[in-house]
Formats: structure tokens, C-alpha cells, sequence
């Protein structure tokens, strides 16, 4: 099903992303995270691209896997910062063969060493159109409350979405944030702008002192003083800092549904009994 029609049709909409192996390593990990899930009956599944490239058909066998075998629908993720057009025919080709019509079109993060760069798409707003110009796919694309690092200012970031939207893009889907308030101030200014697509909040769960530790040092997001309260609290502690990252999040997406909002993507590092938790917490306000 196209992932727009369901955001649009459904009273609620709940799903999560899982990443692929890396070339050569075990299938095992996503494979089991997904299949037990999908008892669940999440609204669709995303899976994750490697920006270099080198993981493509590891994404496009996850996502047969979780069509095929598990019945869900799935979302493929494909960054062009270092593919070229035939390499981006490649995959869609293969998307196409394979009957998938949801596809997330991101920039990926530029590589260090820009020298080696492919030039034939800059940014994902391009990508999109191509997309578009390839078949009837269901294209996604990122959208950040906080402003993309890259951007000098938010208003330039949000101009710059707009381009992704008008390039074909159906929904958007949020990077995290830890803040509903920057969320909803986010909303107001999206559709101050202009831009009517979907656009579905991305949670994620922190559960170990360690992963707030590194988003506080690379993201550069907001992080609520009761989550780093927390992550202190519960340093030595790993169970308890996990249940306490599932009961952050769910009360994110509770907030978010009393606050009028139908849809919450959550990311689960392939990790099924983060989502599991979450659901559990959320699944009466969402009438399951
Ligand atoms: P773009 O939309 O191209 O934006 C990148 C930067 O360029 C922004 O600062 C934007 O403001 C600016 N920009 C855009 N258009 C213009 C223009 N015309 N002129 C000037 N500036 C412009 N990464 C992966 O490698 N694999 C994944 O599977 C993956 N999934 C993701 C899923 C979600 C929901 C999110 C939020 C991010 C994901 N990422 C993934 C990370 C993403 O690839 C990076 O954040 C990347 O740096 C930007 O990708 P983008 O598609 O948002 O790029």
C-alpha cells in the first residue's frame, strides 16, 4: 500500500526502521526484529541504506523479506550522495521487480573525503524527481525540527524542504527530537510555509547512558534535563535505563497523539523489544 493513502486513510498510524547488515555480516538480527514485530501489525516497516552504497542489496532483500514473507508493507530507503544515475537505475530497477512503491529519498551524509563525491544528483530534492520521472513510487523524504546541521539558519532549511515536496515528495518523515515543543513549532512553521504533505514524527527511544552520550555530542539535539537526569541516574544500571528510554518515548507519542498528531515512526536500532515496550504503553490511545 502507498504509505501517503495510509497516513491520509488510518485513525493512527504506527511504525519503525531497522538498518541492514553491513556487506558480509549476519542477516539475523534484522531478520528476527522485523518477523516478530510484524505480530504486532506495525503500518509499515522502513529499512535503512548504507550512504556509500555498498549495503543497496542488503536493503532491497530486507524489504522483499518484510513484503514477501511477513506481509507488511515496507518502505526502502535510497541516499544518492555517491551514486550516480545508473547506479540509482539499478536499484530502482530492482525495487520495481521486486513490486516495492514506498521509497524514502535521501542526500545521505556527505562522505570526509569530498574529492571522490558522484556528481549526477546534490541534493535529495533531485533524487526525488528522478524518482518521480521512473515510475508510480511513493516517495518520502527527511525533514529535521532542529534545523539539518548543514543549513546556515532554519528558514533556508525549510525553503529547501519545501523543494522536496514540490519535487514529488508524499510525506516527510522527522529526524529525532527529544522535545515535543520544538516539534509542534516546527508544524507551525512547515505549514506556514506551505508545505500540506504528511509529515510523520520520528522517536527515538534512547536506552543506554551511552547512546544519549553520543546524540548529545554528534546531534547536537535538545535533550530534555529529565532524560539527562536520567541517563545519569541510571548510568550503572542498564534494565533501568531501558525501560526508563521506553517510557520516555512513549510519553512523546502520547503527548504527541493529545495534541492531534496520527502518525509515529520509531526507531528501534533492531532492537524488537524497544518497539514492543513503546506499543504496549501507547496501544489503547491508538484504539489497538
Ligand atoms: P537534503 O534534503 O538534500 O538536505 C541536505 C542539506 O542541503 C540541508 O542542509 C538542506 O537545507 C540543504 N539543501 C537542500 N536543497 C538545497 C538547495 N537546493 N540549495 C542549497 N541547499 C540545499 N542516511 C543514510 O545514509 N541512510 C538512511 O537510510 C537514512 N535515513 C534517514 C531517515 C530519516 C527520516 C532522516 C531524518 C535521515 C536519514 N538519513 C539517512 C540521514 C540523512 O541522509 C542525512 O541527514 C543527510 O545529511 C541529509 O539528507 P537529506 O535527504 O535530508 O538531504
Amino acid at each position: 500500500m502507498r504509505i501517503s493513502k495510509l497516513l491520509k486513510e488510518n485513525d493512527y498510524s504506527i511504525s519503525f526502521e531497522v538498518f541492514p547488515p553491513k556487506p558480509g555480516a549476519s542477516f539475523d538480527s534484522v531478520m528476527e526484529c522485523t518477523s516478530s514485530l510484524a505480530a504486532l501489525k506495525p503500518d509499515f516497516c522502513s529499512v535503512t541504506y548504507g550512504a556509500s552504497g555498498n549495503t543497496a542489496g542488503n536493503t532491497v532483500k530486507v524489504v522483499k523479506y518484510v513484503q514477501d514473507e511477513l506481509g507488511m508493507t515496507p518502505l526502502a530507503h535510497l541516499t544518492c550522495v555517491q551514486s550516480s544515475k545508473e547506479d540509482i537505475d539499478k536499484v530502482l530497477a530492482e525495487l520495481k521487480d521486486a513490486g516495492i512503491v514506498n521509497i524514502m529519498a535521501l542526500r545521505g551524509d556527505l562522505p570526509k573525503d569530498i574529492e571522490d563525491l558522484k556528481t549526477d544528483f546534490k541534493y535529495a530534492s533531485e533524487l526525488i524527481e528522478y524518482i518521480k520521472s521512473k515510475g508510480d513510487f511513493c516517495i518520502g523524504g527527511a525533514c529535521y525540527p532542529e534545523g539539518h546541521p548543514e543549513s546556515p539558519d532554519k528558514q533556508s532549511d525549510l525553503e529547501n524542504l519545501k523543494r522536496k515536496a514540490e519535487a514529488g515528495a508524499e510525506f516527510l518523515t522527522t529526524q529525532m527530537f527529544f522535545d515535543n515543543s520544538i516539534f509542534y513549532n516546527f508544524m507551525y512553521r512547515v505549514r506556514d510555509i506551505g508545505i500540506e504533505v504528511p509529515i510523520v514524527p520520528g522517536i527515538m527511544p534512547l536506552t543506554s547512558s551511552q547512546q544519549i552520550s553520543r546524540i548529545k555530542e554528534l546531534s547536537g539535539a535538545n535533550l530534555p534535563p529529565t532524560l539527562l537526569a536520567m541517563a545519569d541516574k541510571f548510568r550503572n544500571n542498564p534494565e533501568a535505563m531501558k525501560q526508563a528510554g521506553i517510557v520516555f518515548a512513549s510519553l512523546q507519542v502520547l503527548d504527541l497523539i493529545s495534541n492531534g498528531i496520527r502518525a509515529f515512526h520509531i526507531y528501534t536500532m533492531n532492537k524488537a523489544e524497544i518497539y514492543e515496550g513503546i506499543y504496549e504503553n501507547v496501544r489503547s490511545a491508538i484504539g489497538r
